[in-house]
């Protein structure tokens, strides 16, 4: 006889605790998923029987390799490089590069985790991956830029291909490193395989709102979620954290709605702008001159810049969390809920702590978690790939609006799910059960692989 669910799910949870131990944020992500999925099991019995979970929480091959370059004195320089493919059973592994100091195993196995069943909420027939390095783009000149990236592929070329696994950009990595992981591609390859990398340059290959992608879809997302208790993004102020590609444009579609966001940050400070941020300046600031987010504040009247602090101390109905994995803990939760906030949407991956999803759940808040609302930029990543094999090219206004749909239709996936698991609004169990489901299935049908 089988296990219960409940059984079934803490002897899995404890297994890959133990094997993990080390490994924080991939436990912190694991946890998250399993605890919501008893209800899918109940439902689901041929998911215990076949072994799902226990092969959904192992990464199907994981790389870690050496990557040496040389930088402008003419030294030698050492970084560490990961891929780790997680999931195909719904198509080749997706999943962007994250280039920064803190990335680590444990950080590439959540965020190729989360990628599973963000993918699969888009429906667009995409596996799970990620990867990146511990190099930090941040005072590096361009041509040592390139020089890594380079010397990146060249171990990671043995590893991709449009039919295999395709990455993209994260953090640190935007359209100028995937034009030079690009180009080391082709060269090694002798092959035009454009399909390889998406958020390519717009030029040769990459789609149109595949920048703007990921922060338009949050707001997309939040703009569903709150229509259904009668509330919108219109005349709401919003505090967004942030000022990277997912900030940028969480703040420029907000904007567009009619809606006002007030804050960014980077890794110093945050800036605070009662009139709305100026989405020029703010993209003039940190997209051209790749400078601090004080600066904005130096150029802008009426605006000032916060050394330190938490921007969630700002007052707001609405927050995007758009800068990195657990930036929102209690504090900040409660801060946000003294100040009246109604939703937050996570533009980020996993930014917002367990503890501080609890508090606001159980004060009512409207939540969105990132499977869910940041699939924009993806959904929009498996277009450019759809453009690339078609050897098309969609305009602006039809690759948003099929921006639009799909993140309409992830709206919907998620809170079907969450009625159909018996808490109607609860998006956290919404994502996780309908992502589950979808790549569950695949793999039941696709037998012990
Ligand atoms: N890094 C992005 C994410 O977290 C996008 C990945 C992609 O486009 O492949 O979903």
């Amino acid at each position: 006889s089988l296990p219960t669910s409940e059984a079934h799910l803490s002897a899995v949870l404890e297994a890959v605790e133990g094997r993990n131990a080390g490994e924080p944020e991939f436990l912190q992500a694991v946890r998250e998923v399993l605890e919501t999925l008893g209800p899918v099991l109940n439902e689901h019995p041929e998911y215990i029987e076949s072994g799902i979970l226990e092969r959904l929480v192992e990464p199907e091959r994981q790389l870690a390799f050496r990557v040496p370059w040389v930088d402008d004195a003419g030294k030698v320089q050492v970084n560490r490089g990961y891929r780790v493919q997680f999931n195909a059973a719904l198509g080749p592994y997706k999943g962007g590069l994250r280039f920064h100091p803190s990335v680590n195993l444990s950080v590439v196995k959540f965020l190729g985790f989360e990628q599973v069943f963000k993918n699969a909420l888009t429906s667009q027939r995409i596996g799970g991956g990620k990867g990146g390095s511990d190099f930090d783009p941040a005072g590096k000149s361009d041509a040592e830029v390139m020089r890594f990236c380079q010397a990146y592929m060249t171990e990671l070329v043995h590893y991709i291909g449009e039919h295999t696994d395709v990455p993209a950009g994260d953090i640190g990595v935007g359209a100028r490193e995937i034009g030079y992981l690009f180009g080391q591609y082709r060269r090694l390859t002798h092959r035009y395989e454009s399909g390889v990398l998406t958020g390519k340059g717009k030029g040769w290959g990459g789609a149109e709102v595949r920048t703007e992608a990921t922060g338009y879809g949050a707001v997309f997302f939040a703009e569903e979620m709150l229509a259904r208790s009668g509330d919108g993004v219109a005349g709401r102020r919003a505090i967004v954290s942030g000022s990277g590609n997912v900030a940028i444009y969480v703040i420029e579609k907000i904007q567009q709605l009619g809606g006002r966001a007030v804050t960014a940050s980077d890794s110093s400070g945050y800036i605070v702008d009662e009139a709305g941020i100026d989405v020029e300046l703010l993209k003039q600031v940190k997209e051209n001159e790749r400078a601090r987010i004080s600066e904005y504040a130096e150029r802008r009247p009426g605006a000032h810049y916060v050394e330190g602090g938490s921007v969630w101390d700002v007052r707001g109905e609405l927050a995007f969390p758009c800068a990195t994995q657990n930036e929102l803990g209690e504090s900040a939760a409660r801060a946000l809920l003294k100040n009246g906030v109604r939703a937050v949407a996570e533009g980020a991956n996993m930014p917002t702590t367990p503890e501080a999803i609890e508090l606001l759940q159980g004060a009512g808040v409207l939540f969105a978690p990132g499977k869910a609302a940041n699939a924009g930029g993806v959904a929009t990543s498996a277009l450019e790939m759809s453009q690339n094999a078609a050897r098309s090219r969609w305009d602006f206004d039809k690759s948003e609006n099929r921006l639009h749909e799909i993140m309409r239709d992830v709206h919907e996936l998620c809170y079907s799910a969450s009625e159909r698991y018996g808490k109607p609004g609860d998006y956290v169990l919404g994502a996780n059960s309908a992502g589950f489901v979808t790549v569950a299935q695949a793999m039941l049908e696709q037998g012990v692989i």
